[in-house]
């Protein structure tokens, strides 16, 4: 890499639940992205790249501080011990513009650090789309408490309300002080993240991104990270997306009914045809977000001959009942922590383009950085990719840790509300440890892709090796939260450290 003092554009490109064998590029029967195909055949493919989360939030806050998610003080929100890389940019003169509507990574969990320009779910210059509930019936009937806070939540989704209400809440989350006590109200935390995810769709951002480019005349060099949500729940492509991969459209009622009853309630009563009218209406939604990341590729490629980098991934992947389960979130299997990963730098032909070793979220901070000759912070657990896709990269990683907690399945955001669940993988092996059961699991990943057969009876000497990283893992998680209460403390001392 040479660190030339011209100005340089990196823009960091997500994709929310975008799973990498949905890809015609990883042998999927359809073709899903083919302008995302086309466009990165001009650069690198990692074909083993691993998510340190298997939902945003766990998986987002490795990705900005390339640091797994239990250390230094827990992921959700993030605590202002852990520093993002866009903060390190900023503090490196670079221009940082985001962009996104999961409310997941707002301002409100410290998402907007950094940046010059964001641009969150809590802006509401724009209409809100909220999709109706569907019919409730033959759910089981509400506990008072359930109904109590059911109204609340539906009087939350109130669209005049809400206007008002996350207004007030967006106002008062530029202050830090005000935020770190909203912070602390689980419920207010909860509802925040109920509001609609997709309020800016993909033809919405990437008109914003153009416009920003072209409008764009510092001298300075510029970072641009753009979250996309139309892949995420609720499913619910354009139609002229949906009718490439099945001859009739979905009706409304069916949909809902397949997005909101048996999404949520009713998993024991899916049938193979709904799985698969599922999975139509997912693979929609990546088709459509391909066909506006088409004009973005048509547009970047035109305007910049060199000095321009693009990196292209998804926070975890999306669970279509391989385990019993749908969305993501509260389990550790690899339909959650696959991801694509892709890295084009234009007017440079990569030395390889198809790396099949294994790389981790958190290594896209420090590639960033070292793009823009920016020094990687010693705290930062990622390692640079440039040696690796330059081919020379000595020290390989031999495991990658990806961890979240979860309480009955579901995602929660913190040690306080859930236990831990927490994935170690090498080459062949993979453990999985289930602190709610206190259960472990072994898995051949060559010889059982699909993670079917747990065997962690018999493979001792295996189970041992995992069991210490495992331990050493948990004690790390001990000592780095001390430390960080400790920093944490000094930080709010106003002490220079
Ligand atoms: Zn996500």
């Amino acid at each position: 890499m040479t660190h030339n003092s011209k100005r340089k554009l990196v823009i960091f490109l997500t994709i929310d639940c975008l799973r990498p064998d949905h890809l015609r590029i990883n042998k999927y029967h359809r073709n899903t992205a083919p302008n995302l195909e086309k466009f990165v055949k001009n650069g690198v493919s990692f074909s083993n790249a691993i998510a340190n989360g298997p939902e945003t939030s766990s998986s987002f806050s490795s990705i900005f501080t390339s640091i797994l998610p239990y250390l230094n003080g827990d992921f959700s929100p993030l605590p202002n011990q852990k520093i993002t890389f866009p903060q390190v940019l900023n503090e490196n003169k670079i221009i940082c513009y985001g962009i996104h509507s999961n409310p997941n990574l707002g301002r409100f969990f410290n998402y907007h650090r950094g940046f010059d320009i964001f641009l969150d779910s809590l802006e509401l210059n724009h209409e809100i789309d909220i999709k109706k509930k569907g019919d409730m019936s033959g759910k089981k009937p509400l506990m008072i408490k359930e109904l109590i806070m059911n109204h609340i939540s539906k009087f939350l989704r109130n669209i005049i309300f809400k206007k008002i209400f996350f207004k007030i809440i967006n106002h008062l989350a530029r202050c830090e002080k005000i935020r770190s006590i909203l912070n602390n109200i689980d419920f207010l935390r909860d509802n925040i993240t109920l509001i609609n995810r997709k309020e800016f769709t993909a033809s919405y951002i990437v008109k914003k991104l153009i416009n920003f480019i072209e409008n764009f005349n510092s001298t300075r060099s510029l970072f641009i990270w753009a979250h996309f949500m139309d892949v995420h729940w609720p499913y619910n492509p354009p139609l002229k997306n949906l009718l490439k991969f099945r001859k009739n459209s979905i009706d409304a009622n069916e949909s809902d009914f397949l997005l909101n009853n048996l999404f949520w309630s009713h998993k024991n009563q899916m049938t193979p045809e709904m799985l698969n009218k599922l999975i139509d209406l997912y693979d929609g939604e990546i088709n459509y977000v391909d066909e506006q990341l088409g004009k973005l590729f048509n547009y970047l490629i035109k305007r910049f001959k060199k000095h321009c980098l693009i990196i292209i991934t998804a926070d975890h992947g999306e669970s279509f009942y391989e385990h019993k389960f749908l969305s993501h979130g509260g389990q550790v299997y690899d339909e959650l922590l696959r991801v694509p990963l892709f890295i084009i730098e234009l007017g440079k032909k990569p030395k390889i383009k198809r790396i099949s070793e294994m790389v981790q979220l958190m290594d896209i901070a420090p590639t960033i950085l070292d793009y823009f000759g920016v020094i990687i912070p010693n705290l930062f657990q990622g390692r640079n990719l440039f040696p690796i896709m330059q081919d020379r990269e000595i020290n390989r990683k031999d495991f990658v840790i990806s961890e979240s907690y979860q309480k009955a399945g579901r995602f929660r955001r913190n040690s306080k509300l859930g236990y831990k669940i927490f994935s170690i993988r090498k080459k062949t092996w993979k453990y999985i440890y289930d602190e709610e059961k206190n259960e472990e699991y072994l898995y051949n990943l060559i010889e059982d892709q699909g993670e079917k057969i747990n065997l962690i009876k018999q493979n001792s000497n295996l189970v041992d090796e995992f069991r210490d990283i495992k331990n050493k893992h948990l004690q790390s998680i001990i000592e780095s939260n001390e430390k960080s209460k400790i920093m944490h403390a000094i930080r709010g001392l106003n002490i220079k450290i």
